[in-house]
């Protein structure tokens, strides 16, 4: 297709929801068009040399527990697509004193590890992490959608009210096992502890303990590029440097799907939308923010735990009580001097992200929304702490603020990377309360970001859904169009 001729359907913006609707409406036989503000694709999913030549890092996501999860990308044969490693240790987390928790994939070997705990942890995790493809499906719908496994919905559900509450520490006695779980509901950036950052962590959990959590061959670029050849493949184009801020802008099409923010969708729709509709967007909430901190290395990090140097990703903090206290103060919008660090360190399973004998580490903390905060010195110290000598490994340094990030990205309001609070009543309602959230009440535009259901994370499950929404609507088409390479 030429820039001059005309799409059946336009996609804006080319972050892995954007794609991920392209593909499907490219799947479908239409002619697509997908119109990407930033001067590459990917959106949350790209990399780049950020510090130094030849060291390439993950500008957002790192680590892709929903690759192997996602319907989407299962649909799609991702894997097939994409080379991913997949660390024998799915996450660690050092506590004082050279100790750890360690989730390795393995269940009954983090059990054993676990000491008085391990039986604890295993009875919370194994029967989710037995039926881990229903775990996906429950977190990848629309939560006013009846269960498909309602007795594995009821389990879950059970584990979210006892890790979402004040109970979150009655099955244990050490610290390893309720730091390790804080540490991973703590990605939501929410106050802890709470329903939706207990549901969140537990998935996670559940997803490190089944498929793992794989990191792609050369970054996560390679899954915005899986997609972006499919999509060319099948007669669709991409334009980049392209940034839409007006519906008008865009060339008439039988379908459009914006993968941008519902205050995007304001601006760019003017006053064309419904009153009802428009005051449900305009009370949607963002939340917290990140600040990024991208390491080049001399060599890897020196966790004091050696068994932290096997984990694709480390959550640096201390103890439940230490992270649930500096996430609780960013809730309250105040900055701290130990705050909860996500780390990942790439380059020990990707020879590809730094040249040889270096390494990468990818950081990033919570600041209170719009932050402006340079946080490279608390994220070493907080490294430090628990691997004493990091400082002397580091090459190069690249940092963002929170108001950085916002900058990089339209779909992150003031850094907030969950483009919207997933809080229960935001997942409810992710933008509106409806059945199909991804239609607008514009003709034929739907909105396909992570601020609709299903919400954040690298999946493509907004994108999809919203895709075969517009298919069915506008075109009658009722069969989902078949993803796989071969086809
Ligand atoms: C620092 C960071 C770390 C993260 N870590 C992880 C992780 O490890 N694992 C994980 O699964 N998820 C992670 N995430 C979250 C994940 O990246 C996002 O949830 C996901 O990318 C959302 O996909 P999306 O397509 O909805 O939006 P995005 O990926 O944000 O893409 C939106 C795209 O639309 C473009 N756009 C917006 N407005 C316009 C416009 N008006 N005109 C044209 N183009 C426009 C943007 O430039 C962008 O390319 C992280 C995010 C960040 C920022």
């Amino acid at each position: 297709m030429t820039a001059g001729s005309d799409a059946d359907a336009v996609v804006v913006g080319a972050g892995p929801n954007g794609l991920a609707a392209a593909v499907t409406l490219a799947r479908a036989g239409l002619r697509v068009r997908v119109f990407e503000a930033s001067d590459r694709i990917g959106g949350g999913s790209s990399t780049r040399e950020l510090t130094a030549p030849g060291f390439h890092h993950d500008v957002c996501s790192a680590v892709h527990p929903l690759a192997f999860e996602s319907r989407f990308f299962r649909e799609f044969a991702l894997p097939q697509r994409v080379a991913f490693a997949v660390p024998a240790v799915s996450f660690a987390h050092p506590l004082d004193g050279g100790r750890a928790g360690i989730a390795y994939r393995d269940l009954d070997r983090t059990r054993d590890a676990l000491g008085r705990d391990g039986r604890a942890y295993d009875a919370l995790v194994r029967p989710l992490a037995e039926r881990s493809a229903q775990v996906a499906e429950l977190t990848g719908s629309t939560l006013l959608r009846m269960p498909r496994h309602p007795l594995t919905a009821a389990r879950f559900g059970l584990a979210t009210l006892e890790q979402g509450s004040a109970l979150w520490g009655a099955r244990f006695t050490g610290e390893a096992a309720p730091a390790m779980l804080t540490g991973v509901a703590a990605h939501t950036i929410l106050p802890l502890p709470s329903l939706a950052s207990a549901g969140a962590g537990l998935a996670l959990t559940t997803y490190a303990h089944a498929r793992g959590w794989p990191i792609p061959i050369g970054g996560s670029q390679a899954i915005a590029e899986a997609m972006a050849a499919d999509i060319r493949a099948h007669g669709g184009d991409i334009l980049t440097g392209t940034r839409i801020d007006s519906l008008t802008e865009l060339p008439p099409a039988r379908i459009t799907v914006l993968d941008v923010t519902p205050r995007a969708l304001l601006r760019m729709s003017a006053h064309r939308l419904p009153a009802v509709y428009r005051r449900a967007l305009e009370g949607f909430r963002y939340g917290n923010a990140v600040a990024k901190v991208d390491f080049a290395l001399s060599e890897p990090v020196p966790w004091t735990n050696p068994e932290v140097r096997r984990a694709g990703t480390v959550h640096v903090g201390g103890s439940r009580a230490e992270i649930a206290a500096a996430e609780n103060a960013v809730a309250h919008g105040r900055l701290v001097d130990d705050p909860y660090v996500l780390a990942s360190q790439p380059s020990l399973f990707d020879h590809t992200r730094a040249p040889t004998g270096r390494h990468t580490l990818w950081t990033y903390t919570h600041v209170p929304a719009g932050s402006t905060a340079d946080r490279t010195e608390a994220v070493i110290r907080q490294i430090e702490r628990f691997a004493p000598g990091f400082r002397d490994t580091v090459l190069h340094t690249s940092s963002s603020t929170a108001q950085e990030v916002a900058a990089h990205n339209a779909n992150y309001p003031g850094g907030d990377i969950a483009a919207g609070v997933p809080d229960v009543a935001q997942l409810l309602r992710r933008p509106v309360l409806r059945p199909d959230p991804w239609r607008t009440p514009l003709a034929g535009v739907y909105l396909a970001s992570a601020s609709t259901s299903p919400g954040p994370g690298v999946h493509g499950l907004a994108g999809w859904r919203a895709a075969l929404s517009a298919l069915r609507r506008e075109m009658g088409v009722r069969q989902e169009p078949n993803l796989s390479p071969g086809a």
